[in-house]
């Protein structure tokens, strides 16, 4: 059940058994109100809304439950989108996320407050006291929390209908089969596993257990990327010709598993180079048939003993289109894309931030040069990402990234490393089909 609090207009997730207990307690106080002045004859004005209310409370949960707000201000002032109408709490899909590290903490957490369809039920991790404060924090019961060693007995929380895997990269593929084993859908942090044999066993898994595997690609879900998607797709400024890439930031030097190759499986290129080629193959829909690139890290850099710093890397596409990519563990934070068509160029920066994404677009109608930035309320991309996965349990439809786009990203991966040790251009299977790995679009959700 969720209700909002004093300090902050986002929800608050509060335990079934408090919900309960607080609607038993307003319904008995309503009741024994309503009693007494119908003993007298009269139901005044406010215990006949009490008792509607009380009515309500008491109504079983079906049938729409949209509200509507009259109009706050004229019709020529910007309007506001009006209530998010989420799904009745018990109506939400269930998740269990596994692993409390940076991700879900910060961000997946907090994102269900805005999610329509989804809702947090259970928690794994290794260290039981961090867990039972975030527990807390969310209203998740102390039965639906479990250690690694008793993850195999989510199978038995009907509450928990998708598990989300937030671990280090090389624990994706044990996670996700032992969570498909467990007759649970999976939803699966980027990048998806360490290599294609993973990937595969991961794809085979869930098929045999017949549920759903979605890779957590949240950039494809974020409203700006899919308009500048859109835009490719529709040749708004003409076909495509070439498409620049940069994502990096410069990495703690603790001693992180993102830096241990059997953890991390490589360096910026998994991690947030991925950003780079999956959001270039996600706005052309096309599958790279070649890619050329090269590899440098700083000698006697203590992070980059074991995974790579930067990687520089060309992808070409069936049409035509080049792109070029850059990605480094060690520079300045940098996350955007231009893309270079025929009479316009559209340019995201950032493009792969958590918030604040920015678009601008170039062309010369008329022969004058103009600028344009969409507008528009930014969207959490956790929350489109999770609700869309949501929405394909209960609408049983494959995920728009599943585990074959991840699949397909890993092959591409491991033929750029290969280009960069043998220095030279690496062919890949030509595939002709336009999201030839992709499942049902997302809706567009106000
Ligand atoms: P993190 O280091 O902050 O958290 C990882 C969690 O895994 C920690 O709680 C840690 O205790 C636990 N863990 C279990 N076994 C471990 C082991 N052997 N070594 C280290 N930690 C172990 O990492 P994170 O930033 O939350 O990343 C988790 C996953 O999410 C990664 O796959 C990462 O690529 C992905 N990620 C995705 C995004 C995105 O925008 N989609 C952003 C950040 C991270």
């Amino acid at each position: 059940m969720l209700r909002e609090t004093a300090a902050t207009p986002a929800f608050e997730a509060i335990p079934e058994a408090d919900c309960d207990e607080s609607r038993r307690q307003f319904i008995n106080h309503a009741g024994r109100g309503l009693l007494a002045v119908s003993v007298a004859g009269t139901l005044p004005v406010a215990a006949a809304k009490a008792q509607a209310a009380a009515s309500a409370a008491q109504a079983p949960a079906t049938g729409p439950t949209d509200v509507k707000l009259p109009p706050l201000n004229a019709p020529t002032e910007p309007q506001s989108a009006g209530p998010p109408n989420p799904d009745p709490v018990d109506q939400r899909v269930g998740f269990a996320l596994v692993g409390l590290g940076h991700l879900t903490l910060e961000e997946l957490l907090p994102a269900f407050a805005h999610c329509k369809h989804a809702k947090p039920v259970a928690l794994v991790s290794g260290d039981a006291d961090k867990m039972g404060k975030i527990a807390r924090q969310y209203g998740i019961k102390p039965s639906s929390c479990y250690s690694y060693q008793t993850y195999d007995q989510l199978k038995n929380n009907p509450e928990v209908e998708v598990i989300y895997i937030v671990l280090p990269n090389s624990m994706h593929a044990e996670f996700t089969v032992r969570g498909a084993q467990a007759g649970k859908h999976i939803l699966c942090e980027k990048p998806m596993a360490n290599s294609v044999k993973e990937c595969e066993e991961m794809i085979a898994a869930c098929k045999k257990a017949g549920k759903k595997l979605m890779i957590a690609y949240r950039i494809q879900y974020e409203p700006l990327n899919r308009m500048a998607q859109k835009m490719v797709r529709d040749k708004t400024y003409g076909p495509t010709k070439l498409i620049e890439m940069v994502n990096t930031q410069n990495q703690a030097h603790d001693n992180q598993w993102r830096h241990k190759k059997a953890l991390a499986g490589g360096g910026a290129l998994p991690d947030i180079g991925l950003y780079c080629l999956n959001t270039t193959r996600f706005l052309l829909g096309e599958e790279p048939t070649e890619v050329s690139a090269s590899i440098y890290s700083t000698p006697g850099d203590a992070r980059f003993k074991e995974v790579e710093e930067n990687v520089s890397f060309r992808l070409r596409f069936p049409s035509g289109v080049m792109a070029s990519c850059v990605t480094g563990y060690g520079s300045f934070n940098s996350k955007a894309y231009t893309v270079h068509a025929e009479t316009g160029s559209i340019r995201m920066d950032p493009a792969f931030t958590y918030h604040g994404l920015h678009q601008e677009r170039v062309h010369a109608p008329g022969g004058k040069e103009l600028k344009e930035t969409p507008g528009g309320d930014e969207k959490n991309q956790f929350a489109l990402e999770m609700d869309h996965m949501a929405e394909c349990v209960r609408q049983n439809k494959t995920p728009y990234t599943p585990g074959e786009e991840g699949l397909q990203d890993q092959r591409i991966m491991e033929a750029i490393y290969q280009s960069a040790k043998e220095n030279k251009p690496v062919k890949l299977d030509n595939v002709r089909k336009i999201d030839a790995f992709r499942g049902t679009p997302p809706t567009d959700e106000a």
